[in-house]
This record gives C-alpha cells, structure tokens and sequence, in this order.
C-alpha cells in the first residue's frame, strides 16, 4: 500500500534482491511519513490544492486547524486550550517562531547586550539557522564522557542574563533519545533569572503522549513556555506541517500575531509562510478527531516500538556495537561503534540489499564512533517489515556463526 507514487529506481538496489519497496519505505533514516493510507490519501486529492488562508472561503479549516490544537492541548497538558498557537509548515517554522518569541521577550528586558540560546548539542539545524538569521549566540552544550545526552546541570550553568531561552529535544534526529526536560527544569530552579524552555518534539510530540505518558516533558513543567512538533513525522499526515503551542498569552507577543483583511476574515495569525496546502492539517483533523483516534495511535506507535526493540535486540547480540537507542519513547534505534569500522560494515550490507541508511559520528559526542539510526514508522507494509528484519539478521550475522 504505497500511494507516493516513487518506485525502487535507485541504482544501490541490489539486483538479485529484487527491491520493489518505495524508496520512501527503503529510506530507513527519515523520519517523515512513507506510506500514506488510503483515507489519508482521499483527503490529499480533494485538499492539496485548497490554500489553509483562505478562512472565508473554507471556514472549515480554521474549525479543523482549532480541533487539532485542542487536542494538542490535551496531549501535551496545556490548561488553557484557547491560548497561542499555531499550524505552520513544519517544526522550523515552528522552532523560528518559538525562538522569535523567546528573542522578543528578552529584549523586553535587555535590548544592549548579545542574546544567546542554550541548546544540548545535536539539536537539530533548525536552531543553528534560527541563530545565525537574528543574530543570536548559539550554546551547545556537549556530552560528557561517554554519554550521549548532555547533563542538564551543565546546560543550566551555561545561562546567563542574556539567555533568551533553552530549548530542549524530546527526540533527537540524530539518535531519537529524548533529553531530560524535567531534570533540566530542576536544574534551571537554581538560577536566579527565570529562564523559559521551549521543547522541540518534533518527533516526540506525537509518541511521549502515547508511549510514555508518564514522563514529564510538556506543559505540566512550569518551565515550559511553548511546544513544537511535526505533524509530518509520527503525527502521521503528508508532507507540510508543523504545531506550535505557547503556554499562554504572555509568551506569544501579540505584535507579532497579524492578521490580512484583504483575504476575508483578517483573523491575526503568525508565521513565516503565508500560502500553502490545506491537506495536511484535513488529515491531522482526521487522525486526532476519527472514533478510536487516541487508541490507534497508541496501538501504531507501540507495535512500531516493539518492532524497532525486536531490531535494537538482533543488532545488540554484536558485541562490537553499542545500542544507544532500543526504541521505547521514540520507535527509533540507534546504535555507535564498539570497535571502530563495526557501523559501518552493517550499513554497507544493508545498502547492499537496497535500503537508504546514513551512518554519521554523534554531533552530540563524536567520540562514540560511528552511529546509525533506523526510524520504524507506522504503516510499514508486513513485507516490507519482514524484508527490514531478514536484511537486519544477515547484517549482523554476517561472517559470525
Ligand atoms: C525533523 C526535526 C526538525 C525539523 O522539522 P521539519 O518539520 O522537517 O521542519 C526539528 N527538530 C527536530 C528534533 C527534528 O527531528
């Protein structure tokens, strides 16, 4: 059931395999959707080419862009579901909006001196870009040691007065573990300014609520002033979309919420992008709102988190490779070098048989060598599953007996 459209023309399939998997499903790295069903794929064709601005001429979208956010609220324990926030284009433009509001805070507040953003390192390219277009100090903080998150002692004794913000990652790309947002929220309690945390869970966003519903990262901390995610990614619709969520008012500055009465209803809205498709907000509307919604998500997700724990426990049985991430919050798996060269001889066999796999050292800790990621995302075709796993088992058994 593959409805992209895209079919396995790469020259890196291995002939005799005969690959016949969409090169979206082959592409075990990303973390956008692949596979879009049927129903989601109904609403693309009749909404690609409706424009989400156009309010007075759709009044059914702001409804469905309002459903989703309540529904966001709710996930993520925001009290007041009327409070800011957003459908934009992605978690960038989401990220480029939080950070702005973070920015425009602070400089209520201290306009002389160089603003800085407080970040773990490998967070993601969105706020290295956020930083260099308006001009604001960038602060990874690295992992110590051999660890692969850094402290969130060290990220809150890298603050200052002219702090705009510290974003945690509840996902990171580059290995899908999630950083310790209520630890980091304890930690910044001991420094006298109060400094806000916007929590970037462009991944996480759509899979803590469901696997994890425990573990405080959301709006339940105090400390946490806005929330992004991408609809794209576990939130499971097509291409285009991103939710940004603020805490309240008080964090949204309504300067920078405009309105364009030439369209009809001059509602004031914020974001970097003006037109754009109103399908993929139609399918979020579907998958958060149908009977059953929060349930088929719980089952999605925890079917792909025991299939990625299934890979995460073959790949482990190599002594030679350190498993970083077995998939339980995020169905990601993630692991590094032991021995050097181990990485990357178990991602050239899988390239072998066809499928799309980066292989990289951590930017949050380059010392562990070379790592991979594969991303188990929902909608997974059995076959393709079987394939993924069979491939996985010969990589790793490969020359061992
Ligand atoms: C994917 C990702 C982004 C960027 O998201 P887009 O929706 O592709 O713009 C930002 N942050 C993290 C942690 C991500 O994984």
């Amino acid at each position: 059931m593959t409805s992209l459209g895209y079919h396995a023309t790469s020259p890196i399939a291995a002939d005799h395999l005969d690959i016949d998997l969409d090169v979206a499903v082959r592409n075990l790295g990303s973390y956008t959707t692949a596979v879009l069903p049927e129903e989601l794929a109904r609403i693309l064709d009749h909404l690609g080419g409706h424009n989400i601005v156009n309010n007075s001429e759709y009044p059914f979208i702001p409804e469905m862009v309002a459903r989703c956010i309540e529904r966001l609220s709710l996930l993520w324990h925001r009290q007041d579901p009327k409070a800011p926030a957003a459908a934009v284009s992605g978690s960038t433009e989401a990220a480029m909006l939080a950070g702005l509001c973070l920015l425009h805070r602070w400089k209520q507040r201290n306009s002389t001196q160089r603003p800085n953003l407080v970040v773990g390192s490998g967070a993601h390219i969105c706020w290295k870009r956020f930083c260099a277009y308006w001009d604001v100090d960038l602060r990874a903080i690295s992992s110590a040691d051999n660890q692969v998150l850094a402290d969130p002692d060290r990220i809150a004794k890298a603050c200052n007065d002219n702090t705009i913000g510290v974003v945690a990652t509840v996902g990171y790309s580059e290995h899908g573990l999630f950083d310790d947002v209520a630890s980091l929220s304890e930690a910044l309690r001991f420094k006298t300014q109060l400094t806000p945390i916007h929590v970037d869970a462009a991944s996480g966003g759509f899979t803590a609520p469901f696997l994890a519903s425990n573990l405080d990262w959301d709006f339940r901390l105090e400390r946490v002033v806005s929330i992004s995610a991408s609809g794209h990614k576990f939130g499971q619709t097509s291409l285009g979309l991103g939710w940004i969520l603020w805490r309240s008012e008080e964090f949204s500055p309504e300067y920078l919420w405009r309105g364009a009465d030439y369209i009809g209803d001059g509602k004031p809205d914020i974001g970097l992008t003006f037109s754009r498709s109103a399908a993929p907000v139609a399918q979020q509307d579907y998958l958060l709102s149908r009977p059953g919604a929060l349930a088929r998500y719980r089952l999605d997700l925890s079917d792909c988190s025991h299939f990625a724990a299934a890979i995460a426990d073959v790949v482990g049985t190599d002594p030679a490779i350190r498993i970083v991430n077995s998939g339980s919050t995020l169905p990601v798996v993630a692991f590094c070098d032991r021995e050097p060269g181990t990485v990357e001889r178990w991602a050239n066999r899988m390239r072998h048989e066809g499928w799309i796999i980066p292989t990289y050292p951590l930017e949050a800790n380059p010392r562990l060598g070379q790592c991979v990621r594969i991303v188990v995302k929902p909608g997974l075709p059995p076959h393709a599953r079987d394939r993924l796993l069979a491939s996985v088992l010969r990589s790793t058994y490969h020359g061992r007996h």
